[in-house]
């Protein structure tokens, strides 16, 4: 069950430097970085460890089976970046 960030997100990219398999994105030098509204976990590469909701002193990010019922949406949101 990977972690998804929500739309508390605010782009500091903390998580994305914490991320150990490099599954979030973008990252501060992709060419969408400033465009993207937010950053976004790749479910395929999560590992579900946790260090990015750790770190997010925003609580953006949440664990897939813990999101509240008003950001459930963010799973496919999340998915959908990577497509
Ligand atoms: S839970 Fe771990 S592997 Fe998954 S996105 Fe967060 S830091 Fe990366």
């Amino acid at each position: 069950m990977p972690y998804v960030i929500t739309d508390a997100c605010v782009k500091d990219f903390v998580c994305v430097a914490e991320c150990a398999t490099s599954a979030i994105a973008p990252s501060f030098d992709d060419s969408d970085s400033g465009t993207a509204s937010q950053v976004y976990i790749n479910a395929d590469e999560c590992i579900d460890c946790g260090n990015c909701a750790t770190v997010c002193v925003h609580g953006a990010v949440f664990a897939e089976s813990d999101l509240p019922a008003d950001k459930a949406g963010f799973a496919e949101k999340n998915r959908a970046y990577f497509l």
